[in-house]
């Protein structure tokens, strides 16, 4: 195997290069793993932005990079004793938590509270370097079985698919709830398909950009077109004046945050999974009469495992929101694709 690979390096942000790179070595429970797709988040996006500065990425020159699919080609100390072999194909995920805090005893790793500290807890592509690069390193916790019917592009979705899966899980979707959904992206579409695994009746998908919408129709889901007219006032109309049972919130700006409280039911639920940039203004006195429940979502704890047969079965269906592909040379060009509107971009799968 050679000593360097290619990888992406954002130098600062707005300003990237394919760089000649040593290619890491996995050390005591990781893996190294030849990463044949890699996904474009819209994390990814923020992160080249420099809109998270000192936190995600903690210093550039950094390689982002965190839903990817490949195969294990070497095994650091320690991982042939967890079953892990040469060969095996892997999904990633990206959250390497300490395992040892209360939080991760309990199983929500996803809120290690050695979050970041050097040694105990690691973000692939977050706060250490990531997978758009021909190799990368993690360690066992975060790798998981790709089943054999999965490619591995599909296997590239299924980190935002298991997310998608503890939106819908963290929403509390019950059989026959109605479930409107803000922002109909990757996690809005395959939130969906995960509300119905939960046994939704109604799934309403709240979008403004056509392609987004046509996607969501196409997919069987009802839609609201929010560039028209008053969405909480069309989503209440469709719900005998009631609003819905749920809203998953995955859209991430102030405007959609308050949008998805305007749609709730009394006694209604919110899980929020975007991220603003900003504080949001919130109606409490709303929240406080009508009970309302607005609660956060952070990446995935545990679904990772779950999702896979869901995908599998094509009930979680990850091949339909795969829009694009690119080589890892053009990462530019998919970075473009990504952010127009105009392209129908949905999931980008970048194949290093
Ligand atoms: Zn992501
Ligand atoms: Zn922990």
């Amino acid at each position: 195997m050679s000593e360097t690979m290619q990888a992406l390096v954002v130098l600062e942000p707005n300003r990237f290069e394919i760089q000649e790179v040593p290619v890491p070595v996995p050390g005591r429970n990781e893996v190294l793993c030849r990463v044949r797709a890699v996904s474009i988040c819209g994390t990814d996006v923020h992160l080249v932005r420099g809109d998270y500065p000192g936190f995600w990425p903690p210093a550039f020159p950094f390689t982002p990079g965190h839903e990817w699919a490949g195969e294990i080609v070497a095994l650091g100390a320690g991982s042939e004793g967890y079953g892990w072999a040469i060969g095996d194909r892997v999904a990633g995920t990206s959250h390497d938590a300490c395992g040892v805090c209360q939080k991760c005893v309990e199983g929500r790793y996803n809120l290690c509270e050695n979050y970041g500290k050097p040694g105990l807890h690691k973000q692939y592509g977050h706060n250490v370097q990531g997978a758009d690069a021909t190799y990368v390193v993690q360690g066992i916790k975060t790798v998981f079985r790709l089943p054999a019917g999965l490619s591995f592009a599909e296997g590239a979705v299924i980190d935002p698919a298991s997310i998608a899966l503890h939106v819908a899980n963290r929403g509390g979707v019950r059989p026959g709830d109605t479930v409107a959904i803000t922002g109909a992206g990757a996690i809005g579409l395959l939130s969906a398909d995960a509300s119905l695994v939960r046994g939704a009746a109604r799934v309403i998908l709240v979008e403004r950009v056509p392609g987004r919408l046509a996607k969501a129709a196409e997919l069987g889901f009802e839609t609201v077109d929010s560039s028209q007219g008053d969405p909480v006032a069309t989503v209440r109309a469709l719900t005998g004046g009631l609003g819905v049972d749920v809203v998953l919130e995955c859209a991430g700006v102030p405007a959609t945050v308050q949008l998805a409280l305007g749609m709730l039911r009394r006694g209604g639920r919110c899980a929020a999974v975007g991220i603003p940039t900003v504080g949001v203004e919130i109606a409490m006195q709303r929240l406080v009469l009508d009970e309302l429940e607005l609660v956060g979502c952070r990446a995935t704890a545990g679904e990772m495992r779950h999702v896979m047969p869901l995908v599998e079965q094509g009930r979680i269906r990850v091949r339909e929101v795969m829009t694009h592909r690119f080589a890892l040379a053009d990462y530019g060009a998919a970075l473009a694709t990504f952010n127009d509107p105009a392209s129908g971009a949905i999931k980008i799968v970048i194949e290093p």
